[in-house]
C-alpha cells in the first residue's frame, strides 16, 4: 500500500449502514492506524462498542475529530451541516473533511462555512448501500466493486483529492471525479426519483380501496416485491435526500411526468410499436447494468426459488 492511502487518525461520524460498513472495512484493509467512531446516539454507541469495529468509541464528536487526519461524516444529508459546525472549531490544520452523503451541492453548502483555514473539505459519495439502517446492517465489503463519486468543488486541493479516491479504491470501490452539481443531476435519475417512485407505488397500492392489502401482499411476486425493498429504505435519510436535491429531482420528475403521460397516451390508442420499441430499449440497459457487473443476471434478481 503506497504513503498516500495511510491516514495516521481516521474519524467517522454517523455509525449507520454506512459508517458502520466504512469501520469494519477499515478492519481489513491497513488504511487508517487508529480509527475513532462518534455517533450521538447513546445506544449507537454502545453496540459499536460491544461490535468492537473501531479503536474508540464516543458521543462527542468534537474530541473524536482532534488529532484526525480523516474525518468521514457518515449522518443523514440534512444533519451535515450541524456536525460541521460541532467540529469545524476542532480539526487541526492539514486535516481532510469528507462525507458519505448521497446528495453534494447542498453538503458543500452546508459544511464549507465551517471548514477552518487548512482544512480541505473533499464530499464523497460511495454508489452503494441497501434498506437497511443502523450499525448491525453494515458490513465490510459493502463498497466492493461499487462505484465512489468524489465531488471537489473548484481550488480543492489536488493531493487531497487524490488521497480520498485512494482511501475508497483501498475499500474496494472504483471512484470518479465530478462536480457536486452534475452528481446531483445524475443521481436524480440513477437513485432519488427512482426511490420517488418506489415510494409512490407502494403507497397507491396501500391506498387502493379495490384491491385488498392481502391481496397485495399475496401477488406480490408480479413485480410489486420489488418496488417494496426500495421503499423499505430509512425515512430519515429519504426524506433529506429529497428536501437537498430538489432542484434536480423536479427536474427529472417533469422529463417523467412528460413521458408517463406519452405512454398512457400509448396505450389508450393500442400504439403497441411504441410499447415494444421502448420496452426493447429499457431491456439493453439491464443487460448493461449486468455486463457491467452492477447488478447479477440471476432469475429474480439472485432470489432462487425459496
Ligand atoms: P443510518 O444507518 O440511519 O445511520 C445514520 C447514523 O447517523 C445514525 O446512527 C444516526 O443516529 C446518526 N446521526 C444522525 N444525526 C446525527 C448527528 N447530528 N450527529 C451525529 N450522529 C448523527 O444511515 P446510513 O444509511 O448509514 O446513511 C448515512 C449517510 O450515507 C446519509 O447521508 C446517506 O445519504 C448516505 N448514503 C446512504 C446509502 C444507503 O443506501 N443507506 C448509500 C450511500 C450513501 P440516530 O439514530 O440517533 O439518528
Amino acid at each position: 500500500m503506497s504513503a498516500e492511502t495511510h491516514f495516521d487518525k481516521v474519524a467517522l461520524i454517523g455509525l449507520g449502514l454506512i459508517g458502520s460498513s466504512i469501520a469494519r472495512a477499515l478492519r481489513q484493509v491497513p488504511v487508517a492506524g487508529h480509527v475513532v467512531a462518534a455517533d450521538r446516539s447513546e445506544a449507537v454507541v454502545a453496540r459499536v462498542r460491544e461490535l468492537g469495529i473501531a479503536d474508540e468509541v464516543t458521543t462527542d464528536l468534537g474530541a473524536a475529530v482532534e488529532g484526525a487526519d480523516l474525518i468521514i461524516a457518515c449522518v443523514p444529508v440534512g444533519a451535515m451541516g450541524a456536525v460541521a459546525e460541532v467540529i469545524g472549531p476542532r480539526l487541526k490544520p492539514g486535516a481532510i473533511v469528507s462525507d458519505v452523503g448521497s446528495t453534494k451541492g447542498s453538503i458543500v453548502a452546508q459544511m464549507a462555512p465551517h471548514m477552518p483555514a487548512g482544512v480541505q473539505l473533499i464530499p464523497a459519495h460511495p454508489v452503494a448501500g441497501t434498506e437497511h439502517s443502523g450499525p448491525d446492517s453494515g458490513f465490510p465489503e459493502l463498497f466492493h466493486g461499487r462505484w465512489c463519486i468524489i465531488t471537489p468543488t473548484e481550488g480543492a486541493d489536488a493531493a487531497a483529492v487524490a488521497k480520498v479516491e485512494a482511501f475508497w479504491q483501498a475499500l474496494g470501490s472504483k471512484t470518479e471525479v465530478m462536480a457536486p452539481d452534475h452528481h446531483d443531476l445524475v443521481l436524480a435519475i440513477t437513485s432519488h426519483v427512482p426511490h420517488l417512485i418506489a415510494y409512490n407505488i407502494v403507497g397507491t397500492a396501500s391506498d387502493l380501496e379495490q384491491v385488498t392489502e392481502s391481496e397485495v401482499i399475496k401477488f406480490s411476486a408480479g413485480g410489486f416485491r420489488d418496488f417494496t425493498r426500495i421503499a423499505a429504505s430509512d425515512p430519515t435519510m429519504w426524506r433529506d435526500v429529497f428536501l437537498h436535491n430538489k432542484e434536480a429531482v423536479l427536474e427529472v420528475l417533469g422529463r417523467f411526468t412528460e413521458d408517463l403521460i406519452a405512454l398512457q397516451r400509448n396505450i389508450r390508442w393500442g400504439q403497441g410499436d411504441q410499447l415494444f420499441d421502448l420496452f426493447t430499449r429499457t431491456r439493453a440497459i439491464r443487460r448493461s447494468i449486468i455486463d457491467q457487473r452492477q447488478d447479477t443476471a440471476d432469475p429474480d434478481f439472485g432470489r432462487g426459488r425459496k
